[in-house]
């Protein structure tokens, strides 16, 4: 048995979903003829009760192209040392539109208000760049899963209409929160100017995020995709497993949650295991103890049939997901131990 912990983005499409694709009716979407794309696009607008809606390929594309939407080179935008648009983007902010992360000291990959206000430039000093807009990721990928609490998002929104900044949510696991805190989208979309959520991550499709807005900022976000190569032909396909997972693999993360939560009691057990960040959603943080050699260990699990990613400097995660079934939860629970020998 192996049993693939490294990422929620590691699962393949199940029957239902190749069926799903198999059926797709399709047409050239960069016509906007593709009818499986705009039913996609449709149903991820209502979901967050926002007016337009883009396919993308990646996750990356889409946040770049909102950071694109929201700014002008030269200009700042705002987010956590951990935030994805800053370290897992390629250096995109700067590549794809001239602008600077001001870097903010948050907890487990979240700001507050109050970090956001303080990280403002002031805008009548010129020498300095002019601030343009707030990310904020939900949940956070480098934080291990953790989620915000919606007066937070709420007061930052405050802060983004006090000082005229754009607001945006990279929601590649928007899902995951939005089940682990019972929040209703729509209250996302009340609050951020743009928000993307990835398709390829819990929710399990092959590819594909949705980067969802009101009409003004999207009015020119086909053109942006275009430019960054985004432009696809059929690719309906593609988008009807996005649906097909929306429709169908959305609840179930619940299930991802209560695994990954096990999975942390089961580590917060071993006395190999130094720390265990606290399990929000479907990612496990945790920390070896120092006599632990991370190269053995790795190559133990190896050997167990497990992979989980090393982080660094004795740093270890793990991601619950569709294809992580409760066989592999039961090996994992029982054997997990064997990874260490004293
Ligand atoms: C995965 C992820 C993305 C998008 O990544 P792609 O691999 O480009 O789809 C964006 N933000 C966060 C927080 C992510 O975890």
């Amino acid at each position: 048995m192996k049993i693939d912990l490294r990422s929620d983005t590691v699962t393949i499409p199940t029957p239902a979903m190749l069926n799903a694709i198999y059926n797709a009716k399709v047409g050239d979407d960069v016509y906007k003829e593709d009818p499986s794309v705009n039913a996609l696009e449709d149903y991820v607008a209502n979901l967050f009760g926002k007016k337009s809606a883009l396919y993308f390929p990646t996750g990356s594309m889409a946040n770049q192209a909102a950071i694109k939407l929201h700014t002008n080179p030269g200009e700042q935008l705002i987010c956590d040392k951990w935030g994805h648009v800053y370290n897992y983007e390629g250096g995109g902010v700067s590549f794809n539109s001239g602008v600077s992360c001001k870097l903010v000291d948050g907890s487990r990959g979240k700001i507050t208000a109050d970090l956001a206000e303080k990280a403002i430039n002031p805008p009548d000093f010129y020498h300095s760049p002019k601030t343009s807009l707030v990310c904020v990721e939900n949940t956070t990928n480098k934080g291990g899963g953790a989620c915000y609490e919606l007066d937070e998002l709420k007061a930052i929104h405050q802060v983004c209409k006090q000082h005229g900044l754009g607001y945006h949510l990279d929601g590649a696991r928007i899902a995951n929160a939005i089940i682990a805190k019972k929040q209703d989208p729509k209250e996302f979309g009340k609050l951020f100017d743009t928000i993307t959520i990835c398709l390829s991550k819990g929710l399990g499709a092959p590819m594909g995020t949705v980067l969802v807005g009101d009409e003004a900022i999207m009015q020119n976000a086909m053109r942006v995709r275009k430019v960054l190569g985004g432009g696809m032909r059929q690719v309906g396909f593609m988008a009807a497993a996005g649906l097909f997972a929306l429709q169908n693999q959305f609840e179930r993360l619940e299930e991802d949650h209560k695994k990954a939560n096990e999975l942390g009691e089961m580590l917060a057990s071993l006395n190999f295991v130094e720390k265990v960040e606290s399990v929000e959603t479907n990612i496990v943080i945790f920390y070896l103890d120092e006599k632990v050699d991370a190269e053995k260990f790795m190559h133990k699990l190896d050997e167990l049939g497990i992979r989980i990613s090393d982080m660094g400097e004795g740093k270890m995660r793990m991601v619950t997901h569709l294809d992580y079934t409760e066989i592999m939860h039961d090996f994992m629970l029982e054997n997990f131990r064997k990874a260490y020998i004293d």
